[in-house]
């Protein structure tokens, strides 16, 4: 049997929503033994995730957990000043110490709903031992973040991150996964409201892991198999601008 990847996708309202997650689902739809677990953003479940995911046919638990509104992005904050999807994975991360057995073969992966992601990465991650990496395309500054191998050994030894090098682990939310037996093993392992920005990742794997006990994967981290894409907020003024009117008239 398969091991079973559990991902994770935490996923907010917007009207890219909709778009985002039918991209996401239809790549979902293509890999075998895949389990999504959608955390929304939100305090109560949504007829728009409901019916999308069980439309897809996709194995699936949907969880919400509302971001405090002090935490919350405002409209036109940049999106570093506040850390993103942070108590959404941590609902995931509960319900997966609360659902999985300690010996269950099955592995865990952070799929924010905007990204890209290409098949090869899903047969990649699934044999994962304890903590899997590889390189991400488009993040941090760079065409493509990776780690750096000991050519003799296949260790990772470093990263080539140009952004913040000095962090315990520069590497994106998209560029590792997790087996389901570490996990359960460090209780305490979880993400922080208040790491410091950059710093999600590192403090989730320090919980977990060494530098040294990571797996590379895809062809010794040379190959790109995720991009960390982001999506351009649409301009609605139209759109707007008929409702205001269409409110006026009713008024
Ligand atoms: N997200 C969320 N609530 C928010 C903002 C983001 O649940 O208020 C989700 C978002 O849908 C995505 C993940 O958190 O799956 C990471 O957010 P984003 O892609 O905006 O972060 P970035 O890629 O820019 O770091
Ligand atoms: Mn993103």
């Amino acid at each position: 049997d398969l091991p079973v990847i559990y991902a994770i996708t935490p996923t907010y309202a917007r009207p890219v929503q909709k778009a985002e997650l039918t991209r996401l689902s239809h790549t979902f739809r293509l890999v075998p033994a895949l389990h999504w677990i959608i955390v929304e953003d939100a305090s109560k479940p949504s007829a728009l995730v409901g019916k999308l995911v069980n439309k897809s046919g996709i194995p699936h638990t949907i969880l919400t957990a509302p971001t405090p509104k002090e935490w919350k992005l405002r409209e036109k904050d940049p999106n570093w000043k506040k850390p993103r999807g942070v108590l959404q994975r941590n609902r995931a991360l509960q319900w997966l110490r609360e659902n999985l057995k300690p010996k269950d073969k099955a592995v865990i992966y952070f799929a924010d709903d905007d990204n890209v992601y290409s098949l090869e990465l899903f047969d990649e991650m699934r044999w994962t031992k304890g903590v899997s990496v590889w390189p991400v395309g488009l993040v941090g500054g760079l065409l493509v973040e990776r780690p750096i191998l000991n050519p003799k050994t296949g260790r990772v030894t470093g990263w080539n991150a140009a952004w913040r090098p000095e962090r315990p682990f520069p590497i994106d939310m998209a560029g590792f996964a997790i087996s389901a037996p570490l996990l359960l093993s460090r209780p305490n392992a979880k993400f922080s409201l208040t790491s410091d920005r950059g710093f999600q990742e590192s403090h989730l794997l320090q919980a977990l892991t060494t530098r040294d006990k990571l797996e590379p994967r895809a062809d010794r981290c040379t190959k790109v198999y995720v991009w960390h894409t982001r999506t351009e907020s649409p301009k609605l003024n139209a759109e707007l601008a008929r409702r205001k009117a269409k409110k006026n008239m009713n008024d």
